[in-house]
């Protein structure tokens, strides 16, 4: 039996309370002991009794005679609280210079340029360029990434049976591929498009090559940025006439164009079909560039690139290649295994392997669970977006070096993650305008947020003249109009710290 006896000042001994059992009072002791040996000294504790008397145990005279000696001003409760807390230690940041180690390769991906401009014999306002990296994705202190890859937005000549989630953006536009483009361009930007000639398919509506060459005309005159087109019909030989049509309907406007249908030979050594041949054939005629389609087969991707670039002698800066894509969750890995092969072998300098890479992320919509309405799933209304920028997140991870895609939220995303890694110059006002808050509130003193993009392209005001954006916002979009001229000043880094 252990006791523990505590007198109050001036009262007697005798009114002393026993305690219980001895176990509960060592514990107690050896609880309070290991607190006080974090801490130099006690205070702010309010002792109501000034003794303590300990029967039948060895007390712990040093803790407690520490424990009465402190000041006296706080409840012991609250000391014992920041006792028990772990002590509080001051973040100091400190810069270093990191040296990664850095490879060099001996190859590189083609640099490829889609669209023509007056200058470069087509209509389009401006032509892009993909690819020409000579180091895998991300890696920017190895090697150079020059351009950002682009996504291409699809159209669809006729409805492909969109879900609900994505009539409710292409709602009032679909089946007429004309004004579908238009909103793409117009409402959300897009700087590429990809026509799906679904309609010329065989087994379906089967529009003759001439109905779609004249879809792909309508389409040029309507927007002004690079297209290219798209066949899945399965049947090579009507792929091929369909092609041949368009090829020759926008000679000069340098379109990519695709077709899902190539088949290869069973057997290594046996010749391609004669469709196959005639689809290179057509795209050097008429001077477009042609992409090499097989999924997940890093072999057959070389065989028709070499087809491309040695049999038909089409120059590399014509070709892309298109590994195929299928939705994160449903075997994207093989896809991803397929690119890490094309990346590496480009990078060793196999010119087979060196065509940039395009891939479609937007099918992910053909699985069911992007769009089917249980419960269980979660909302349908989200599901397919983040299907979709996830499997975008993949293939760019992978080294796509161009993506098509359908979901505008989707493509914001993405863009939103492009953003963060390439940080090439701003330079076109709907560019500008993607990182400002788009609610023309005014208070830049500019009507819109568009005129405020003009004038920042401009250097006629500053950034932080809008009053809507958070500060990082500010700092992203400073730093993208002028990628040279911004520094990240250390002491700021802090500030960013208490920020996040
Ligand atoms: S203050 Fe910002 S949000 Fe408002 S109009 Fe100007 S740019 Fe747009």
């Amino acid at each position: 039996m252990v006791k523990v006896k505590l007198k109050k000042k001036g009262e007697e001994a005798e009114a002393a309370t026993p305690s219980g059992e001895g176990k509960e009072v060592l514990d107690m002791v050896s609880g309070l002991n290991k607190m006080l040996k974090k801490v130099e000294s006690i205070k702010g504790v309010d002792f109501e009794f000034d003794e303590i008397i300990l029967e039948g145990v060895i007390p712990p005279y040093e803790l407690l005679s520490k424990l009465l000696s402190g000041a006296v001003s706080a409840p012991a409760a609250a000391v014992a609280e920041e006792a028990a807390a772990p002590p509080k230690k001051k973040i100091k940041l400190e810069a270093f210079k990191l040296t990664p180690p850095v490879e060099t390769h001996p190859g590189k991906f083609a640099e490829v340029t889609i669209g023509a401009t007056k200058d470069e014999g087509g209509t389009r306002a401006f032509s892009l360029k993909i690819g020409g990296n000579n180091t895998s994705p991300y890696y920017r202190f190895e090697g150079n990434l020059p351009h950002r890859p682009p996504i291409a937005h699809l159209v669809f000549d006729e409805d492909p049976g969109l879900s609900k989630v994505l009539k409710e953006q292409y709602g009032d536009v679909v089946g007429d591929p004309v004004a579908w483009a238009k909103k793409l361009v117009d409402v959300y930007g897009a700087r590429v498009i990809e026509l799906d000639l679904n309609s010329t398919d065989p087994k379906g509506t089967n529009r003759s090559a001439e109905e779609a060459a004249q879809t792909l005309k309508d389409v040029l005159a309507a927007v002004d940025v690079p297209i290219g087109i798209v066949l899945r019909s399965g049947n090579m030989a009507k792929d091929v006439e369909v092609i041949e049509a368009c090829a020759k309907a926008a000679k000069g406007e340098n379109i990519f164009i695709c077709s899902t249908s190539l088949v290869l030979p069973t057997w290594v050594g046996v010749e391609l079909d004669d469709e196959v041949l005639q689809y290179y054939e057509i795209a050097k005629e008429y001077g477009h560039t042609i992409i090499s389609y097989q999924p997940m087969n890093a072999q057959g991707l070389a065989w028709l690139n070499k087809t491309a670039l040695t049999g038909k002698e089409i120059p590399l800066s014509k070709v892309m290649t298109d590994p195929g894509w299928v939705c994160v969750g449903f075997g994207s890995e093989l896809v991803v295994t397929t690119m890490d092969t094309v990346d590496n072998k480009a990078l060793i300098g196999d010119e087979n392997f060196q065509p940039p890479m395009i891939t479609a992320p937007c099918n992910a919509w053909l699985n069911r669970e992007t769009w089917f309405a249980l419960d269980e799933w979660g909302s349908e209304v989200e599901r397919g977006m983040a299907f979709e920028s996830a499997t975008a997140a993949s293939a760019l991870v992978s080294g796509a070096h161009m993506l098509v895609m359908l979901d505008q939220r989707a493509i914001e995303m993405t863009e939103a993650l492009l953003d963060k890694i390439y940080i090439s110059k701003l330079e076109d006002v709907r560019s500008v305008m993607r990182h400002l808050p788009m609610n023309d509130c005014k208070k830049c003193g500019y009507d819109s947020c568009k005129a405020m993009a003009e004038a920042l392209l401009k250097g006629e005001t500053e950034v932080e003249k809008c009053e809507q954006m958070t500060p990082a916002g500010i700092r992203s979009l400073k730093r993208l109009l002028n990628p040279e001229g911004v520094k990240t000043d250390p002491a700021e880094i802090e500030n960013w710290i208490v920020e996040v």
